[in-house]
């Protein structure tokens, strides 16, 4: 960033008129969960060969997808697709138990990389539909995760689509009623929904702790102080992306005069870039960096070379390796680094 003669203080946050600059949003791009994901297909396919089974994308990110079936992964809808025996890995967006048991069934060999943040929400799901309590499920039809955590307890889960589905809800015990949600939503959009379901069912009991995932919370974050500033806001993320999609919207709630999604940096618009003098940059948490890198790289070649990164929280966390994939490795150990922490930046 250019300084303005003459002016004391934090020269580097005044905008110079007319100077294009990129605000990169940190954190953005891969969580803890997809690292691992991604990681135990390809150490699958290393320690098994080729070809290892997906049951649906590993994670939604076409860009990832791609190069995994280059390396030998072969994506399926459902196990029966997969031939009996094989190995199959289950995605980090997670599975019913019903999938559970058609893959032993068939006498597959499964590697369950579900999140772990996902796997917390099955395990509330199973211990209130235990507990006899309606579940009311804030999410979107059809997502995996959903299908997933629904499939844990069908005759107990309700979906809740939106704050405005709220007022059609009906449910057997108004006293005996729990809210729980998919991990990839808007924090605003699903607090507002909450805060419908309370007017309607006082008593509504709460999940023990956030069901919304520290990744997805920390790229809302980050996109909403870039978006402040921002003429134009570009997210790196697939269509199919529930978080990625999330950010384009939240970047649009929070200021930012336009927002767009693209999955490679070739698809961005020159119109797009009319009159902007700063774009914001960020990635769904399925993003692999190398696409963000590229969009820099394009923006860069349109003038907007100058990057300021605009970080709200540093991320360390770090997943193990599907236990099945482990035992298998064991004596094989792989060092490599997975994921991210969820710390506030002061
Ligand atoms: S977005 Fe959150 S829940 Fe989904 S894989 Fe990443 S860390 Fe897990």
């Amino acid at each position: 960033m250019p300084r303005v003669p003459g002016v004391r203080g934090r020269l580097k946050d005044i905008p110079v008129p007319g100077h294009k600059r990129v605000l990169l949003a940190a954190p953005r791009g891969y969580c803890a969960g997809v690292d691992r994901a991604v990681i135990a297909v390809e150490k699958a396919l290393e320690h098994y060969g080729a070809p290892v089974y997906v049951r649906k994308q590993i994670v939604h990110n076409i860009h990832v997808v791609t190069e995994l079936e280059a390396m030998g992964a072969i994506f399926v809808d459902e196990v029966d697709e997969v031939p009996e025996g094989a190995h199959i890995v289950f995605s980090a967006h997670g599975v019913s138990p019903a999938v559970v048991n058609a893959a032993s069934d068939r006498g597959l060999h499964a590697i369950d990389a579900t999140c772990p943040l996902v796997t917390k929400v099955h395990r509330e799901a199973v211990r209130f539909a235990r507990d006899d309590y309606e579940i009311l499920l804030i999410g979107h039809e059809g997502h995996e995760e959903v299908e997933g955590t629904a499939g844990e307890a069908p005759d107990h889960v309700t979906l809740v689509g939106s704050p405005d589905e709220v007022a059609n809800i009906e449910v057997r015990d108004p006293d005996k009623v729990v809210w729980l949600s998919q991990t990839t939503l808007s924090v605003d959009e699903t607090m507002e929904t909450v805060r419908r379901l309370r007017e309607k069912f006082p008593n509504l009991a709460d999940p023990p702790s956030d069901d919304i995932c520290y990744a997805t919370q920390n790229r809302q974050v980050a996109i909403k102080k870039v978006a402040q500033d921002a003429d134009l806001v570009i997210v790196v993320g697939s269509a199919n992306s529930s978080n990625s999609v999330r950010l384009v919207e939240v970047a649009l709630e929070y200021g930012a005069k336009a927002a767009y999604r693209v999955d490679y940096a070739s698809e961005v618009k020159q119109e797009w870039l009319d009159g902007v003098e700063t774009v914001g940059v960020t990635s769904g948490a399925s993003v692999p960096e190398e696409l963000v890198q590229e969009l820099l790289l394009a923006l860069s070649d349109a003038g907007y070379g100058d990057v300021a990164e605009v970080k709200t929280a540093e991320e360390d966390l770090m997943f193990s390796l599907p236990k099945e994939l482990r035992k298998d490795l064991a004596g094989n150990r792989d060092e490599r680094a997975l994921g991210g922490r969820n710390r506030p930046v002061q």
